[in-house]
């Protein structure tokens, strides 16, 4: 049996593999894209794997924003070379 390394859980009705995505988890609804079958998150159950699932995005948005600008950063201002700044010292 093949398993996916992709997120998710296979389908109650089919067993098809349902790929979920944290958008999917946080509208939720899932749906089985070989039976079509629906899915519902009960919102109760899975408030507290939602409210860290949306923490985790929010904190990897903020991280990928911050790896953004600290890219742009060094790409607008590039470091200046050693040499230019510091002469040689002389005994
Ligand atoms: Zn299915």
């Amino acid at each position: 049996m093949l398993m996916s390394d992709a997120p998710g859980f296979p389908c109650p009705s089919c067993k098809a593999p349902i790929s979920t995505t944290l958008q999917s988890l946080f509208s939720g609804r899932i749906y089985c894209s070989n039976c079509k079958l629906e899915l519902r998150l009960e919102e109760k159950a899975s408030r507290e794997a939602l409210t860290a699932a949306h923490r985790l995005d929010d904190s990897i948005q903020k991280a990928e924003a911050m790896k953004a600008d600290a890219l742009d950063l060094n790409h607008v201002q590039p470091k200046a070379p050693e040499r230019s700044r510091s002469r040689p010292r002389r005994p």
